[in-house]
C-alpha cells in the first residue's frame, strides 16, 4: 500500500480535495476517467465559496485570467415576468463572482494539481468496482484503462469519493437521493446573445418554479442558458425542458429579441444535481465523499462548485489528522460529516425553505419582484439572500421573508 489516499475523480471536489492533501505533505493520487481538458454540463458560474478556497491554495490570481465574464450582480425576474437588475458585490472593495467554462475551470484545477502540487494522477482510468470488508472498510479499487481495457487494483489507507453525482462510491454503498432532492438540469451554449451584462440572470419561469431558467454571460457574446427543475416537480407537472428551453428563447417576450440572432452552439445536454437538502451520509471507516458525490448542491440556487470546495476543504483537514494520528475509523471520519455541516447547515436549511415556499405559493415570487422593484430598503434585504452576495450568511432569512406579507 504505496498511497496514503486515492481520491476518485478530478472535477473540483476531487481536484481541490488532493492539492490540500498534498499541500499537508500527503502521498496522494487523483483518478479520472475522463482525460483533461472535459466538458461539464454546468451553468459555469462561480462565486465567493470557490473564491475563498482557491484563495487558500494560492492559485486565485491565474483562475481569474481564464477566459470568463466577471459578475457583479444579478438580474431576476418573476414568474408574472417582472425584472429587476441587482448590484451584489461592491466593485471597490468586494470579490465578484466568474462565470468561466467548467471546461476550462476544471482543467485548469486539475492541471495546477498535477504540474504546481505535484499530486500524482492518472486520467483514462475508471473505477468499475469498489470492494469492502466486513466491517464496511475498503479493502481495494478495481479500476480499468479506458482505451486499453486493461484492468488492474489499486489499494491506500484511505479514498475519497469525488466522482459526481452518478458516483460508484455512492451506488456501492446504496445512498440514493430521493426525487425531491434531485434537479434535473439542462445545459446549452448559444452565440450572438444580445443585452449580456456583467449579471448572472435567473429568471423564475412560470412552469419551471421553484426551478428556474438562466443565461449567464461568457466572453464574445456567448452565454452558458439552461434551466434547471425537482426531478420529482417536472413528472408531476409532465413537463419536456428542451422544448420548455427552445420555446422560451424563441417565444417569451423577455428573451425573444435578445436571441432573434442567436445561435445555438452544440447540443442541449443535461445532467443531475444531487442536493444538499437531503443530508446524504458522507463517511465510513476509511472513507469520505466530497462535492456530488456527497450531494451537496444548494437546493435554491444549484450552486455546488462552491459546496465542493468547502467539502474538499473540510474533508482533507480531517483525513490529515487521521493519518497524522493513525485514528482511521468511523468515529474519526464522522468529524469531517460534523465540521462541513456546522458550516453549510444553516444556509442549506433556509436555502430549503424558501425553495419550498416559493413551491408552494408562486405567487409570493411575484410579489417579492414588485415589492423589491418599488421599496430600495425590501430591495437591499433581498439582495443580501441571493446566491453569489457578499453577506448572504448575515441575514435572518425568516424575518425578511414576512415583509411580504406586510
Ligand atoms: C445543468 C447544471 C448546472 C449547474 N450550474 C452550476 C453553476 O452555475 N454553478 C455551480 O457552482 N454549480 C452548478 N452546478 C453543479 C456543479 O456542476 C456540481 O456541483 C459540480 O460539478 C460538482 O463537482 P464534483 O467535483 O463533485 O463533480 P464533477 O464535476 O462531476 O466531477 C466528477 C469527476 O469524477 C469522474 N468520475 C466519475 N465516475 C468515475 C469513475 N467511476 N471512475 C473514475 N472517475 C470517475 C468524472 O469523470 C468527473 O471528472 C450545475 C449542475 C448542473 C447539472
Amino acid at each position: 500500500m504505496t498511497y496514503d489516499v486515492v481520491v476518485v475523480g478530478g472535477g473540483p471536489a476531487g481536484s481541490l480535495t488532493s492539492m490540500f492533501l498534498k499541500r499537508a505533505g500527503k502521498h496522494v493520487l487523483l483518478i479520472d476517467k475522463a482525460t483533461f481538458p472535459r466538458d461539464k454540463i454546468c451553468g459555469d458560474a462561480q462565486g465567493r465559496k470557490l473564491a475563498a478556497s482557491l484563495k487558500d491554495l494560492g492559485i486565485y490570481e491565474d483562475y481569474t485570467k481564464l477566459p470568463n465574464v466577471a459578475i457583479w450582480g444579478i438580474r431576476m425576474s418573476s414568474p408574472n415576468g417582472t425584472q429587476i437588475d441587482m448590484d451584489l458585490i461592491d466593485r471597490q472593495t468586494g470579490t465578484p463572482g466568474y462565470v468561466t467554462r467548467r471546461q476550462d475551470l476544471d482543467n485548469y484545477l486539475f492541471q495546477t494539481a498535477k504540474e504546481k502540487f505535484h499530486v500524482e494522477t492518472k486520467e483514462g482510468v475508471a473505477i468499475t468496482d469498489i470492494l469492502f470488508d466486513d466491517n464496511g472498510a475498503i479493502t481495494e479499487l478495481q479500476c480499468q484503462n479506458v482505451e486499453t481495457k486493461e484492468t488492474f487494483s489499486l489499494a491506500a489507507k484511505l479514498y475519497v469519493g469525488a466522482d459526481g453525482a452518478n458516483s460508484i462510491f455512492a451506488q456501492k454503498l446504496d445512498l440514493s437521493v430521493p426525487p425531491e432532492h434531485f434537479i434535473v438540469g439542462l445545459r446549452a451554449y448559444y452565440k450572438n446573445v444580445e443585452g449580456l451584462s456583467d449579471k448572472i440572470e435567473i429568471h423564475l419561469l412560470k412552469n419551471l418554479v421553484p426551478g428556474y431558467f438562466w443565461i449567464f454571460p461568457l466572453p464574445n457574446k456567448e452565454a452558458n442558458v439552461g434551466l434547471g427543475m425537482i426531478i420529482k416537480d417536472k413528472k408531476e407537472k409532465g413537463i419536456n425542458l428542451v422544448q420548455e428551453l427552445k420555446d422560451s428563447v424563441a417565444k417569451d417576450p423577455l428573451f425573444v429579441e435578445r436571441f432573434k440572432e442567436a445561435e445555438l452552439d452544440g447540443e442541449i445536454k443535461a445532467w443531475s444535481l444531487p442536493l444538499s437538502s437531503h443530508h446524504r451520509k458522507n463517511y465510513g471507516p476509511n472513507y469520505v465523499l466530497v462535492g456530488d458525490a456527497a450531494s451537496l448542491i444548494d437546493p435554491l440556487s444549484g450552486e455546488g462548485v462552491g459546496t465542493s470546495s468547502i467539502s474538499a476543504r473540510h474533508a482533507s483537514k480531517v483525513l490529515v489528522e487521521a493519518l497524522d494520528k493513525n485514528e482511521i475509523t468511523e468515529g474519526f471520519l464522522k468529524n469531517y460529516d460534523k465540521n462541513l455541516w456546522d458550516e453549510i447547515g444553516k444556509e442549506v436549511k433556509a436555502d430549503y425553505r424558501i425553495q419550498r415556499l416559493g413551491a408552494k405559493f408562486p405567487f409570493l415570487l411575484n410579489r417579492l419582484m414588485e415589492k423589491a422593484s418599488k421599496n430600495p430598503e425590501f430591495r437591499k434585504k433581498f439582495e443580501q439572500l441571493l446566491p453569489y452576495a457578499e453577506g448572504k450568511d448575515k441575514i435572518g432569512k425568516w424575518s425578511f421573508i414576512a415583509q411580504l406579507f406586510k
